[in-house]
């Protein structure tokens, strides 16, 4: 005993900085559920010395199925359990061709429900590859827009229909999924800000619901004293939304994926009001950003939390030294490395000079 205190004594200046309390982390958690959320909140120390800011950012790829959208599988599937729509042995099914499936699929295991996936048939063969290691359905469709009944989301409605135990958990609408974050994403921001201490957030939305709830609960907590603006990819009709009041796209396609929306959803319905403003993001910027937090904080993330972290670092510089910015980092670069990482797609983007030469030479080592 007295040999281990002297031990974590010596080794106390090592553990500065580091998470090192057990009580902490809380007790043990029950099964793949209970791992999901209560992620760190990093703070990017080079950004925050840049802008003389705190940027803080949610570690949402630290979720056991790699993504925020772990937190809307998991309540989308609470949902249905509550509303009776699905019991034991039943099916969930949705249109998705990325993270809420992968949460989904996760969840589904968890809870021993089958998973069926209908997905544009578009799609990278490893995202289909790693549903069905995951135990999904996949099924690929053809590409139709969102107006033809074949389109993927209708298909995944009507099928989830003609079966008995089945539910269609649609992302996009059900703002159990907006409800995730009121319920825990909001919360734990506030907690890890000691008690709010924090000026701004701001992100991306694709279903809206990360921003809608996270909205909600941080401007209701401070009586309207948090902002929350939204970060958007060019493509999306949301900025000019925001910023002037018209839903047109601003800009083309963009390389970020999950993220840009064509309406409104009914998840981000209830709370775009008390949006205070919108930042366009382009895809030059967010490349850029997906290097830096590479070489500058160690961070292995995806373009929509580039995005994400450069829109805190602009808010900050818009509201001055000594503010709080927080935003999230919504998933690992390992689900699109192939691309990211490849200077021959980052050529056929016409990104590659975007990225600082240094940077360049260290990091595209994919042909
Ligand atoms: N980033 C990535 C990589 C995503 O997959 C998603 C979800 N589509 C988002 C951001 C946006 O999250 P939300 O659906 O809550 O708006």
């Amino acid at each position: 005993m007295e040999r281990t205190m002297m031990l974590r004594n010596a080794l106390r200046p090592l553990a500065r900085g580091y998470a090192t309390s057990v009580t902490g982390f809380g007790r043990e958690v029950e099964g793949f559920v209970g791992a999901v959320g209560n992620t760190p909140l990093i703070r990017l120390n080079k950004l925050s010395e840049e802008t003389g800011c705190n940027i803080l950012a949610k570690a949402e790829f630290m979720s056991p199925g790699g993504s925020i959208k772990d937190r809307a599988a998991l309540y989308l599937v609470k949902d249905a359990e509550e509303k009776g729509l699905i019991r034991p042995g039943g099916t969930v099914v949705e249109g998705t061709a990325g993270n809420t499936g992968i949460g989904l699929a996760h969840v589904c295991r968890s809870k021993g429900y089958k998973c069926v996936i209908y997905m544009p048939d578009t799609q990278s063969q490893e995202k289909i590859d790693l549903l069905r290691m995951l135990g999904a359905d996949v099924r690929p469709v053809p590409a139709v827009a969102f107006d033809n009944p074949q389109n993927y989301n209708h298909q995944a409605a009507r099928y989830a229909k003609s079966l008995d135990n089945a539910v269609w958990t649609n992302q996009f609408d059900n703002t159990a999924n907006r409800g995730a974050h009121i319920l825990t994403t909001g919360p734990e921001i506030w907690e890890q800000t000691n008690g709010g201490q924090l000026d701004a957030f701001i992100c991306a939305t694709g279903t809206g619901g990360t921003l809608a709830g996270v909205t909600r609960y941080l401007t209701e907590k401070s009586n309207g004293r948090v902002e929350a603006w939204l970060a958007d990819p060019p493509g999306s009709v949301l900025y000019r939304l925001i910023e002037h009041g018209k839903a047109e796209r601003e800009g083309t396609g963009s390389i970020t994926e999950g993220i840009g929306q064509g309406r409104v959803t009914s998840n981000l319905a209830p709370d775009l009001s008390l949006l205070t403003g919108a930042l366009h993001i382009p895809d030059s910027e967010s490349i850029k950003m997906v290097y830096r937090l590479l070489d500058e904080e160690g961070l292995y993330v995806g373009a929509s939390s580039a995005l994400n972290v450069v829109a805190a670092a602009e808010l900050a510089k818009k509201k001055g030294k000594g503010k709080t910015i927080v935003t999230v980092l919504c998933d690992g670069a390992y689900r699109y490395q192939a691309r990211l990482f490849s200077r021959v797609w980052l050529e056929s983007k016409g990104l590659v000079n975007a990225i600082p030469e240094r940077l360049q030479k260290q990091y595209i080592v994919l042909p």
